[in-house]
């Protein structure tokens, strides 16, 4: 039984080395695809839930692959945080999102003049930003930089941040947020609620929206098995959720913070998700992730595909 035991210890040895060779491989790709320019951006609409009209959208990085098609940030997210080439690539997805939604406000204007009456939007742009940003001396100057040279107010940027990484966001990047706060781009904690959710350091951040992920809207985990013997627990958990999300709502509203929706997916959620006061939502009942070019004529007034 030792040699068995050792055999399973080489194999594990022989697995790392694996992983260790195809990170680096997966590392060496998104240096080289940086540089041609392979990265592009995505735009899911966010609407304000009360009447459904979109309001601005998250900004979700794609690679596009020349042999392997579109690509999920799933896939390369984990290994560009890893080798730090998150910073580079999320300077690219920030710079392109400004960019972008300098277009979309003049879209949105142009749609106005036209002849809706409806005052005009000023659409926002949602960026998830890494804490690795954060950590870099100048992300203050460079990120003010990018927004001046796209020409849109620094209001109309919102960044995201997630919630397990704002828990310990003391020094460097607590100063940062400050700063860009301070300039008066938007901060948002990202799916709030799924880490180790500590009401009591909220007050002491510079944020001004939490974004709450898919569960809280009552969307069904994919591998979940509710066919199983937690099948009886659905219905309670869903009441649980309801509860929860008012009760979020009304802290968040009483801090002076919006409050988002993810993973909205029908009629019903975005119906209970308003009765519990949140103010946007976002999902695929409202539209899937979309090129700039598609956004801006959502903006014009085309529904959302
Ligand atoms: P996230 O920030 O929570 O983004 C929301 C994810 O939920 C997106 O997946 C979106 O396509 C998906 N989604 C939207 N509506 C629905 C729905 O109704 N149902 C379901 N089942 N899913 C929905 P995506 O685009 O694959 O992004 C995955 C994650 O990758 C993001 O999660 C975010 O954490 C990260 N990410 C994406 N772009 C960037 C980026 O530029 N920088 C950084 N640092 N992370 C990024
Ligand atoms: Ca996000
Ligand atoms: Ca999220």
């Amino acid at each position: 039984s030792d040699g068995a035991t050792s055999q399973r210890v080489d194999a594990t040895r022989v697995s790392e080395s694996d992983q260790a060779a195809a990170a680096a491989r997966t590392t060496r790709a998104i240096a080289a695809a940086l540089r041609d320019g392979q990265f592009v951006v995505h735009y899911q609409p966010i609407v304000r839930l009360l009447d459904g009209r979109i309001q601005g959208a998250e900004a979700l990085v794609r690679w596009n692959h020349p042999r392997r098609g579109m690509r999920r940030p799933e896939e390369f997210i984990g290994a560009a945080e890893e080798s730090g080439l998150i910073v580079p690539l999320g300077l690219h997805v920030l710079e392109t999102a400004c960019q972008d939604a300098a277009r979309w406000a003049n879209v949105a204007a142009t749609a106005t003049a036209l002849g809706d009456d409806e005052p005009p939007v000023r659409p926002f742009v949602s960026v998830n930003l890494s804490v690795r940003q954060l950590e870099e001396p100048d992300v203050v100057p460079v990120i003010l930089r990018i927004v001046e040279r796209a020409g849109i107010e620094p209001g109309r940027l919102q960044l995201e941040l997630v919630e397990s990484l704002m828990l310990d966001t003391v020094g460097r990047p607590l100063e940062a947020l400050r700063a860009l706060a301070a300039a008066g781009i938007r901060i948002a904690i990202d799916d709030f609620g799924t880490g180790y959710s500590n009401f009591a350091y909220l007050p002491t951040l510079p944020v001004s929206s939490l974004k709450l992920a898919g569960q809280f809207a009552g969307q069904v985990d994919d591998d979940a098995d509710v066919d199983g013997p937690d099948a009886g627990r659905e219905s309670l958990s869903a009441l649980a959720l309801d509860h929860m999300v008012e009760g979020i709502v009304l802290i968040a509203h009483r801090l002076g913070h919006t409050v988002t929706v993810e993973g909205v997916e029908t009629r019903e959620q975005a119906a209970r998700m308003l009765a519990h006061g949140a103010d946007f939502g976002q999902g695929h009942l409202f539209g899937h992730p979309v090129c700039s070019d598609r956004l801006a004529a959502v903006f014009a007034g085309e529904p959302a595909g």
